[in-house]
């Protein structure tokens, strides 16, 4: 019997995938493997809970031990959106090892739940690759699914009386409860926006790094003049403190007249 294991990451894109394996070949021979980078978000792993039970599964949960920022420390490298060996070490790692002592690659298929977007699709060739020895399917970017938004993806589980995580509601991915070091200027200023407490933490580890290394080293960088240059986030929040106040002053200012 061939078996069917899900990569599980808690976002909605990995449970819509699941809900379609689960439709397609039944349950019985259906894994949800998800690793646990010990720094998401509660909700992410309440989600997990209520659809797993909701497909009558226990999800396998693999765990490297640490935190993205406790694996900075020990590889003295902190992770950022070229380069994320936490990705890699906390989150594929742990479930390659998995795979590789429970599932034979002859007899065994994995799902992962990309969304169909172009910028998507372009990464599925890479993520075939880096499977290897076990094949590979996309079930969210096939010829026979319809492309569907987020927003139909969530109305999905909405559907089946779950409530999709609570991240959605500002934030494009659920990863590590909105601290992904991967997020572009974008995503940070969302998350200081958000969720200002989960900003600072981020703040305090990213000092933390560059006092550890002895080093410069930022999760952001900018451009400014053609050169780049790396942003801190304390650097980056005092920016985005000094535009939100001085938006509050011309509106004060606009409401005072006539
Ligand atoms: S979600 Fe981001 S911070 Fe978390 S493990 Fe993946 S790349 Fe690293």
């Amino acid at each position: 019997m061939t078996r069917h294991i899900v990569q599980y990451s808690g976002g909605i894109g990995s449970c819509a995938a699941a809900m379609r394996v689960a439709e397609r070949h039944g349950t019985d021979d259906m894994v949800l493997l998800a690793a646990d980078a010990g720094s998401e978000d509660p909700d992410l792993w309440r989600f997990v809970k209520e659809t797993s039970a909701y497909l009558g599964l226990e999800p396998v949960i693999v765990s490297d031990g640490r935190t993205p920022f406790e694996l900075f420390h020990d590889v003295r490298f902190l992770g950022n959106s070229r380069l994320a060996p936490c990705s890699h070490l906390l989150k594929q790692k742990p479930c390659r090892e998995w795979m590789e002592a429970n599932a034979d690659p002859a007899d065994t298929i994995v799902y992962i739940g990309i969304e169909n977007t172009k910028r998507d699709r372009a990464r599925i060739p890479g993520i075939a690759r880096n499977w290897k020895p076990w094949r590979v399917q996309f079930p969210l970017c096939n010829r026979w699914e319809p492309s569907r938004s987020k927003a139909e993806l969530l109305a999905e589980v909405r559907a089946v009386g779950i409530e999709p995580p609570r991240i959605y509601a500002w934030a494009e991915h659920n990863n590590c409860f909105g601290k992904c070091v991967r997020a572009g200027k974008r995503h940070w200023a969302a998350l200081w926006e958000n969720d200002p407490d989960r900003y600072r933490e981020a703040e305090r580890d990213e000092q933390a790094i560059r006092e550890h290394l002895g080093k410069p080293v930022t999760i952001l960088r900018e451009q400014v003049g053609g050169v780049k240059r790396p942003l801190t986030l304390r650097e980056f929040r005092l920016r985005l403190e000094a535009e939100a106040a001085a938006e509050r002053e011309l509106a004060t200012a606009g409401g005072g007249r006539p």
